[in-house]
């Protein structure tokens, strides 16, 4: 009644297929199918965790004999049902050894392969959208592993050869008399292996060059040349060590009336004198909505107002920053007749100093030598 595919057919070998067939066909599976190869391959992740499943019943020879018995269900009223494993570094924990000497597949992180190579982008934001975040889809062209020869570069049905220049090992003697150096091999690369008969569609190399999407979410509050991290979505490892990072270098355009400094905004807006002298309250543009800002009576030119909350959001998360308005007092270009005659009353009324405030530079110098 289960479901459930034979164990033996999952990795392609027969009934009485020995403890190394089973090994290695397993190794051949998990590379095929493993998710770094296969980036957001649903059918390879699940092709991944089934052959894991099976190998980890084949290999164990009491949950195999009882699998070769009674099936899937003797294995499960043994209390030998799989284990689920949730991610490929599970897989790995698990039987991580058996990779070891396979094209430097291992563990992640500690004995593991190198990981590919970074890639650098590079994107042009709005200041607008630096404010609130925003999403950027990058369209450019990288290396995957070939789909056809999974990596090893030879002809669908050949396998790469052991080099015969360093007989495997990656590395050549050179030199004679007093010296001899070790050197990478220069005909394998380092790799140890050679291919004979190149896959098509790679040429040998073992990756092709495709065009790739990347989403990278640009979050609220960045500040142009600012680098984000995009992880996994670089060059691909020939090591089996994983994709390399993105770095995306964010350019943000400057605003017609704002500028920054942090999380805080500056503005400038015009006001009057009769505004400036007896007080008012006027409508400042915010980058989201218009607010009001009372001016006190006696404001002079360039009076730094702070409205709270305003600026823009912290890209770590901490508070929300300040709008910082410079009001400016504007003096009119024309007058009509009435304010020009308003304004001569005004004038009038006045207090005007007639003597200078304090002398020039100048003139303190010329009393210097006149007696
Ligand atoms: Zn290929
Ligand atoms: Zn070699």
């Amino acid at each position: 009644m289960s479901t459930k595919r034979d164990y033996y057919e999952i990795l392609g070998v027969p009934k009485n297929a020995s403890l190394d067939e089973i090994k290695k066909s397993y190794r051949q599976a998990a590379m095929k199918h493993h998710p770094d190869r296969n980036p957001g391959d649903k059918e390879a992740e699940a092709k991944f965790k089934e052959a894991a499943e099976a190998y980890e019943v084949l290999a164990d020879s009491e949950k195999r004999a009882r699998f070769d018995q009674f099936g899937h269900a003797g294995l499960e009223s043994a209390g030998f049902g799989p284990r689920g494993f949730s991610s490929p570094d599970d897989i790995f924990e698990a039987f991580g050894d058996i990779f070891g000497d396979f094209f430097g597949f291992g563990r992640r992180g500690g004995g593991g392969g190198r990981r590919g190579a970074s890639l650098r982008a590079e994107v042009e934001i709005e200041f607008v959208e630096a404010a609130r975040g925003c999403d950027r889809t990058i369209v450019l062209k990288r290396h995957e592993i070939c789909k056809t020869c999974s990596g090893s570069g030879a002809k669908a049905g050949t396998q790469p050869s052991q080099c015969p220049l360093c007989g495997g090992h990656g590395q050549v003697l050179q030199g004679g008399g007093f010296f001899t150096i070790r050197t990478t091999c220069p005909k394998c690369g380092g790799s140890g292996k050679v291919v004979k008969d190149p896959c098509k569609p790679c040429g040998g190399e073992g990756v092709t060059r495709e065009k790739a999407e990347v989403k990278v979410a640009i979050p609220a509050g960045i500040d142009t040349n600012t680098r984000i991290r995009v992880p996994g979505e670089g060059e691909p490892s020939m090591a089996g060590g994983g994709r390399g990072d993105m770095f995306v270098d964010v350019t943000v355009k400057p605003h017609s009336i704002f500028e920054r400094e942090g999380t805080t905004l500056f503005c400038e807006v015009p006001i009057s004198f009769s505004q400036a002298a007896l007080g008012a309250e006027i409508e400042v543009a915010t980058l989201d909505e218009k607010v009001s800002l009372k001016v006190p009576r006696a404001t002079h030119s360039g009076q730094l107002f702070r409205i709270r909350g305003h600026g823009l959001p912290d890209v770590e998360g901490g508070r929300q920053g300040d709008l910082v308005v410079r009001v400016v007092i504007e003096v009119p270009k024309s007058l009509t007749k009435q304010q020009e005659d308003l304004l001569r009353e005004f004038a009038k009324t006045e207090k005007v100093e007639v003597k200078p405030r304090k002398k020039s530079l100048l003139d303190k110098i010329k009393d210097m030598f006149e007696p």
